[in-house]
């Protein structure tokens, strides 16, 4: 079948829409990109509010892709979800990430902590934590360096098999931060259930901080209430110095998003805020 080439559903399946067959070429590819080494890793800064300082760095997969030039996750980790090469592909961005931070302090560069951005698929996943702890013992890295950026959405929607893999990860070390928050759901149900280390007020309440009195007054609100459930508040797409201002007198802690940095190469990185830092 492989002869037949990727093309091969467009001629089978005439009437599919081009969504669908761009989706379905996508897949095909997809099985190829691993083994091809057409992932790769930015890291976009996450800056402390109170002193400018880099508190850590959120780990952003990219896909050079021979043909359509270089995709972002949006398009592809819906379909890797789907047809389960999210599992590899989500190992892949671990094992890279721990060889970024094992990378880090060969060079004296300690204390940087990275996060990354895990699917449902994953947390399901029985042999999830144990390849986890694996590869920290392997890398010989503390799990503290690490954080997992869960989307609320797949907290609330998951099983309680789910919620104790989430309590395990907890238990051995490794953070826990919730992606997306405020969006969609209004339970806090599980903000009991485990130790919850850091929320990241999503982008949406960013763009309107400005200009709506109420959008104000809920980020405020879910600063204090993560505050008072002793979680850092992290605040995500920060772009404009108004916003910072706004942001800092709610006393949010960290700041995420193009006013800073955009996601940079590794490289990048570590010339500006390594070696400045040395200087
Ligand atoms: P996210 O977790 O909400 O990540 C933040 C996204 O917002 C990133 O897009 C980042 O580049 C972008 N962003 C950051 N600051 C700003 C800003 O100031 N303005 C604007 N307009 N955008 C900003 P990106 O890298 O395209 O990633 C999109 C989504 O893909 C992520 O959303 C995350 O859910 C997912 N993703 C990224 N990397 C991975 C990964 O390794 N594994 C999985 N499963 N998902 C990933
Ligand atoms: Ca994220
Ligand atoms: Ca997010
Ligand atoms: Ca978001």
């Amino acid at each position: 079948a492989k002869e037949l080439g990727k093309n091969r559903f467009y001629f089978f399946n005439p009437v599919l829409d081009n969504m669908a067959i761009e989706r379905l070429k996508l897949h095909n590819d997809l099985f190829e990109a691993l083994d091809n080494n057409e992932f790769f890793l930015l890291f976009q800064p996450k800056i402390s509010a109170t002193d400018n300082s880099l508190a850590g760095v959120e780990v952003l997969l990219r896909w050079r892709h021979p043909k359509r030039g270089i995709l972002t996750p949006d398009t592809f980790i819906g379909i890797a979800e789907q047809n389960g090469l999210i599992l590899r592909i989500t190992h892949w961005v671990l094992e890279e990430s721990c060889k970024a931070l094992k990378q880090w302090q060969r060079i004296g560069w300690d204390g940087i902590f990275a996060a990354v951005n895990v699917t449902a698929v994953d947390i399901n996943d029985t042999y999830f934590i144990r390849d986890l702890l694996d590869l920290f013992s392997e890398y010989n890295l503390n799990p503290d360096l690490l954080e997992l950026e869960l989307t609320e959405r797949i907290i609330v929607e998951s099983s309680t098999d789910n919620i104790e893999t989430i309590k395990s990860l907890c238990d051995a070390g490794i953070k826990i931060a919730i992606d997306d928050f405020g969006t969609g759901y209004s339970t806090f149900t599980y903000l009991q259930s485990f130790q919850v280390d850091t929320i990241k007020i999503d982008k949406s309440f960013i763009d309107e901080i400005e200009f709506n009195a109420k959008t104000a007054v809920i980020v405020k609100t879910m600063t204090e209430l993560g505050h008072a459930l002793g979680m850092k508040v992290v605040i995500e797409g920060v772009e404009k110095e108004g916003q910072v201002q706004l942001l800092k007198r709610m006393k949010c802690d960290i700041f995420q998003g193009y006013y800073f940095d955009k996601p940079m190469t590794a490289g990048a990185l570590v010339a500006k805020y390594f070696v400045r830092d040395q200087i």
